[in-house]
């Protein structure tokens, strides 16, 4: 079985894939890690990715497509941040018919912005490694570490701004896509303000009845 997963930023999407790979046996296929593994021997991505720019499709594409040769895939994958674009899209699609091989569902995680700031923006970090949420997961003494007692920081990436920076990145460039899938038929819409396990048991359920 071949899934997609896509959904904006603090969805529960990497919580939902690694399920997803543990229960069903499919390899986890993650344009992120697959950047990260790019950058040591890529110097064309590795300097792209120094400079905080975005990959070109074409190269982003290539790398798929690469990975997608390999024979681990024959039992089924989860890609997990790719496609990001129409463009994309269309280039996967292209390349799955080149492989024969047939995409069973596009799983969409989709949570109102709000609730994405609310879980991104109130994460907190210390420098020892421990992580805490001012909502979901507080430290006993506000702003000191639990294990250290250092001060709590917030990462740049998990700033308010930044955080609603990337969500208008994201429906700009992911509204196409899921229209895209719908017209196809495989979009499968869940709802990701649920608890993490009825999200899951959501996507087990249609997985059951695609089998
Ligand atoms: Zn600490």
């Amino acid at each position: 079985m071949n899934y997609i997963l896509f959904g904006p930023p603090g969805a529960g999407k990497g919580t939902q894939a690694k399920k997803i790979v543990e229960k069903y046996n499919v390899v986890h296929l993650s344009t992120g890690d697959m950047f990260r593994e790019a950058k040591k021997s890529d110097e064309k991505i590795s300097a792209l990715m120094a400079a905080g720019k975005l990959i070109p499709d074409e190269t982003v594409v290539e790398m798929v497509q690469k990975r997608l040769k390999k024979d681990d895939v024959k039992n089924g994958f989860l890609l997990d941040g790719f496609p990001r674009t129409l463009n994309q899209a269309k280039a996967l699609d292209e390349m799955l018919k080149k492989e024969n091989i047939k995409l069973d569902a596009v799983f969409f995680i989709s949570i109102p912005h709000e609730e994405a700031i609310k879980r991104i923006a109130g994460r907190r970090v210390c420098g020892c490694g421990a992580s805490y949420h001012i909502h979901f997961l507080k430290s006993k003494i506000e702003g000191k570490c639990d294990l250290c007692g250092s001060d709590l920081i917030q990462r740049v990436d998990d700033k308010e701004e930044t955080v609603m920076e990337r969500l208008t990145v994201y429906d700009n460039q992911t509204k196409p896509l899921i229209d895209y899938y719908k017209t196809a038929g495989l979009i499968v819409n869940i709802d990701g303000a649920q608890d993490e396990k009825n999200v899951f048991e959501q996507i087990a359920a249609t997985i059951k009845n695609k089998k």
